[in-house]
């Protein structure tokens, strides 16, 4: 019976995976009900038919500077280490632009986040380093500042650097991305992409950071294997939860134990008070009969092409896999819930947030039912910060302090 359990989490990603390990660990029995037919959640990664290790729901790379989250994913796998490093490549236009590789095709090339070298790549090398010193007078001790916060700058100059960045970094890649401008979007969405005051050219300045050394789906599979964890693939646990009473009932019968749920809190409740916006994303995947196809793991079309970014998969799992590499190219578009779509980024606004609340509130009702996770919490969340979410709540449940 499908009551015989402690505990029910629905969703095998990194929030419901890390929450039934703990639990299951500290003596919970742990049914965990997942729709895919895999584990991973977003984060599920797999060979294909070429044999080249990919992921199958767009790049993850770990990053944090969680060390408990560290330690913690730590006992279920080891580690890569990987830097993620990422470019822009847009249209030349300015002829100092420093130009694409050795090509003559008219586009030019800069770390993203923009920083000190991508100043003197845009500008030139000798008005560049210029400008980065004006920069850096003008922000004095910072180590990075936020686009929205570089365009409020009054000085002329540094007003210019904040233009040429948001046009060629920032405003077509957000209204690729989101279908909005920067300004439109929630703040904190741009700031995740900063303006960097130094040269330092990494995506993520986490002190922990690097890739599962065999991939993201054994560490979940060694995460899952515990005797007090019983999971079930391609199994919707919606139609299992009963919600119309003032008790939860699990296939009929009234359940007392934790609910953990993970996925769309809209969904859970039928979408009674209308549906979570959200963006979705088309994959892409091109295998491709050569060594390499670009010189860093990702990079992003700041300005033109329909898509946003095109990453190589090989850069960021270090497989050795020669004569053969495959990318995958995102396109952004409105999530509509049609079937097969997947809802990968809540649109974070007032309006939407105060939608979800009206889903929290039915779901404050059953003091046993619990939304975590990235689409249960409607949020931007990162692998890391649904790592220590989930490592909270177990604790939480489990009465420990
Ligand atoms: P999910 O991974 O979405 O897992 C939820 C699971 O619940 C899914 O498997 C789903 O099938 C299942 N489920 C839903 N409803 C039901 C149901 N009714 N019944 C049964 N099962 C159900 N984060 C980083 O830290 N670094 C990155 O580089 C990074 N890159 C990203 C790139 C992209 C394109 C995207 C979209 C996200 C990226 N993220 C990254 C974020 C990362 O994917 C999330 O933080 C993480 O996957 C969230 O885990 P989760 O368990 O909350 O959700
Ligand atoms: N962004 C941008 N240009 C870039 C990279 C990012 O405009 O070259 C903006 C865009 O709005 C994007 C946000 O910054 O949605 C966050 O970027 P991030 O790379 O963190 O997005 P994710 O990897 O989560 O899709």
């Amino acid at each position: 019976m499908r009551t015989d359990f402690d505990a029910l989490v629905v969703g095998a990603g990194y929030a419901g995976a890390v929450c039934a390990r703990k639990l299951a660990e500290n003596g919970k029995r742990v049914l965990i009900l997942e729709r895919r037919n895999h584990i991973g959640g977003n984060a599920y990664d797999c060979k294909d038919g070429a044999g080249v290790l990919i992921h199958q729901y767009g790049p993850h790379i770990f990053h944090t500077n969680d060390k408990r989250v560290f330690d913690y994913l730590s006992r279920f796998t080891r580690w890569r280490d990987y830097q993620h490093r990422v470019i822009a490549n847009l249209p030349r236009d300015n002829p100092e632009a420093v130009p694409a590789g050795k090509s003559t095709d008219g586009r030019c090339f800069f770390p993203v986040p923009f920083n000190l070298d991508s100043l003197k790549n845009a500008f030139g090398m000798k008005e560049g380093e210029r400008l980065g010193e004006k920069l850096l007078a003008a922000y004095p001790g910072r180590e990075q500042v936020t686009i929205l916060e570089l365009r409020q700058n009054r000085d002329p100059e540094i007003a210019a650097i904040a233009e040429y960045v948001y046009e060629h970094v920032f405003v077509h890649y957000t209204m690729k991305q989101w279908g909005q401008t920067p300004e439109e979007i929630d703040p904190a969405t741009t700031a995740r992409v900063p303006v960097r005051l130094s040269r330092d050219d990494r995506y993520f300045l986490d002190e922990y950071q690097g890739m599962p050394l065999h991939g993201y789906t054994p560490m979940f599979a060694a995460m899952l294997d515990h005797p007090n964890i019983t999971g079930e693939l391609n199994t919707d646990a919606i139609p299992l939860l009963d919600l119309s009473g003032d008790v939860l009932k699990v296939d009929g019968r009234a359940f007392a134990g934790p609910v953990v749920f993970t996925g769309q809190a809209d969904e859970l409740f039928g979408k009674k008070f209308g549906p979570l916006p959200y963006r979705t994303l088309d994959f892409q995947f091109e295998t491709l009969k050569k060594d390499w196809f670009q010189a860093r793991g990702t990079v992003n079309y700041t300005v033109d092409q329909p898509y946003t970014r095109i990453t190589e998969f090989k850069h960021l799992t270090g497989q050795d896999l020669p004569g053969v590499t495959t990318i995958v190219k995102e396109y952004s578009r409105a999530y509509t819930g049609a079937p097969g779509e997947t809802p990968y980024y809540a649109i974070i606004s007032p309006e939407n947030n105060a939608l979800y609340a009206k889903y929290q509130a039915e779901a404050e009702k059953f003091q046993n039912l619990h939304l975590l996770g990235r689409l249960a919490e409607y949020k931007y969340y990162n692998m890391d910060v649904i790592a220590a979410r989930a490592l909270d709540l177990a604790e939480q449940l489990l009465g420990q302090p």
